[in-house]
């Protein structure tokens, strides 16, 4: 007996060793037992498990735990995809806030920015990222009015650009794309690119095609020249042969309400001659942008188009302003209590407020933001009509504060239209929130539940989600999303963040 023990101990100590040796190589591996597993591709729900290790999923069915492994018990909850916003602008937040509760709160784990015309260059995008670890992915485009400001001066913007700008916007185009860009995004109702040709914007748009890349575009008029704005980027999507997606349809004309059926037939019938148009929509009836959309013209001091603004173009009884710089006292009134307040008409006082922000920003020319309306504009049974359309997906047109959409556009989704009025199934909804979005975006490995995906995944109980965010209280949390992983890490349970940063930056593929 007592010779045995050194060979006992030399087995101990080389069995240790071998673990010692072995271990930096047995990934640690996370089961997510007991779900119902929606995988994005809009087939029903499974009963299962989902093993991650590392970032990636790596198996998926009747699993059972292996030794060691973490288990998670998902008390017959949904497992879904992450969810990808196509049309965000939370970005600008995540520096200060790196936890991105905005988003992961609603579920979403990637978010997809240079919208409406606006980006940061690729290069400053990876360069943020090694500086600065996020939560979320992020995907950008590149933004038409930042290549023209680049270009043609900010101030200089008001017009119809010259061959050499647009030889010159091209080349700052094509270094985007060739540093992951997922293509040309544009905001043809804002000024620093409404007077832009339609021929300016064609020739970006064919380089950002020929380089796989695709467009999505903040068409000219979401109002009295709406058709037209459809038209043009139904053309464009011809002309390039490539995917074009019209950002937050909507329709913001009174006097069209209810002409939701007739839009959609508009793109079918696009579709059905082989141009691949897609939309995104977000949840809600009223839109956050600058008072000075609300002038389709641009002749902000013509009473005659402000009359058509205050009975047509949105509702000054419902239309809150959510900042204004100049008379902060007039954040969070309706532009109709501010009317009265001033003694005039609703008309005047959209003028009014139009010429005060302007001599503000003259006296303050760094000053940015200095005024925004959420504008009540759109009937809701368009907005769900739009929802509806198989070719749409869920964004949230989103920043982290303001329109409740930056904090509850998915989990609105998921309990109003899913659970409250049936407009759309579970599994539809998640479909549009994930497969459906990458799968139009051109997003490889994730937005699906499948072995060698990335982890990005959504634990929701389908009872209890909802939004809670207002107008007056934009940061309220969403209920029943339970638990986020991006990446394969945690970045939300319990209704907060975790301390894990694992988002990365999304390249064109
Ligand atoms: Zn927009």
């Amino acid at each position: 007996m007592k010779n045995r023990t050194p060979i006992i101990l030399l087995l101990i100590v080389i069995s240790f060793q071998i673990q010692l040796k072995s271990q930096p190589k047995q990934r640690q591996t996370t089961l997510i037992q007991n779900v119902w597993i929606l995988d994005g591709t809009g087939s029903s729900a499974k009963k299962g498990a989902v093993r991650i290790s590392g970032n990636k999923i790596i198996a998926i069915g009747n699993l059972t735990p292996l030794l060691g492994e973490s288990v998670i018990d998902g008390k017959n909850r949904y497992l879904t995809p992450g969810f990808i916003d196509s049309h965000s602008h939370h970005f600008g937040s995540l520096k200060k806030e790196p936890s991105g509760i905005a988003m992961t709160n609603q579920g979403i784990t990637t978010i997809i920015i240079g919208q409406d015309g606006d980006s940061y260059a690729m290069d400053s995008l990876i360069h943020f990222f090694k500086q600065y670890p996020i939560a979320v992915n992020v995907a950008s485009y590149t933004g038409h009015s930042s290549l023209r400001e680049k270009v043609m001066g900010e101030n200089n913007v008001f017009r119809k650009s010259t061959v050499a700008e647009i030889n010159q916007m091209k080349q700052l185009l094509e270094e985007d794309l060739n540093k992951g860009s997922m293509g040309l995004s544009t905001g043809l109702e804002y000024e620093s690119a409404f007077y832009s040709s339609k021929e300016e914007v064609v020739a970006l748009a064919q380089l950002a095609a020929k380089y796989n890349g695709r467009y999505i575009s903040h068409i000219r008029s979401e109002d009295i020249k709406l058709n037209d704005a459809i038209e043009e980027i139904i053309d464009i999507g011809k002309i390039t042969g490539m995917p074009v997606k019209l950002s937050h349809i909507k329709i913001a004309n009174k006097d069209d309400w209810g002409k939701a059926p007739q839009v959609i037939n508009l793109l079918n019938v696009a579709r059905a001659k082989g141009v691949d148009i897609t939309a995104d929509v977000y949840p809600y009836n009223f839109w956050n942008s600058t008072l000075r959309v609300l002038f389709p013209d641009r002749d902000y001091t013509n009473l005659k188009s402000a009359e058509l603004a205050v009975t047509k173009l949105f509702d000054p009884n419902e239309s809150v302003l959510v900042r204004f710089a100049p008379q902060p006292s007039y954040a969070g009134k309706t532009i109709a209590a501010i009317a009265k307040e001033r003694n005039e008409s609703t008309a005047e006082t959209l003028m009014q407020l139009i010429k005060m922000a302007a001599d503000y920003k003259t006296a303050n020319p760094t000053a940015g933001g200095i005024e925004a309306l959420a504008g009540k504009s759109m009937n809701d049974s368009d907005v769900s009509k739009f929802i509806q359309w198989e070719h749409a997906n869920i964004c949230s047109d989103g920043a982290a504060g303001g329109h409740p959409r930056g904090y509850g556009a998915f989990t609105r989704v998921l309990g109003k239209y899913v659970r409250e009025q049936q407009l759309l199934s579970l599994t539809e909804a998640v479909h549009k929130m994930t497969g459906l979005t990458a799968q139009q975006l051109g997003i490889k490995k994730r937005g699906k539940i499948a072995i060698g995906y990335f982890a990005d995944l959504v634990l929701l109980n389908p009872a209890t989600v909802n939004d809670h965010a207002t107008i007056e209280d934009g940061k309220a949390l969403s209920t029943g999303i339970e638990q986020v992983w991006v990446n394969g890490k945690t970045v939300y349970t319990m209704q907060k963040a975790t301390s894990e940063l694992p988002g990365s930056l999304i390249k064109r593929n």
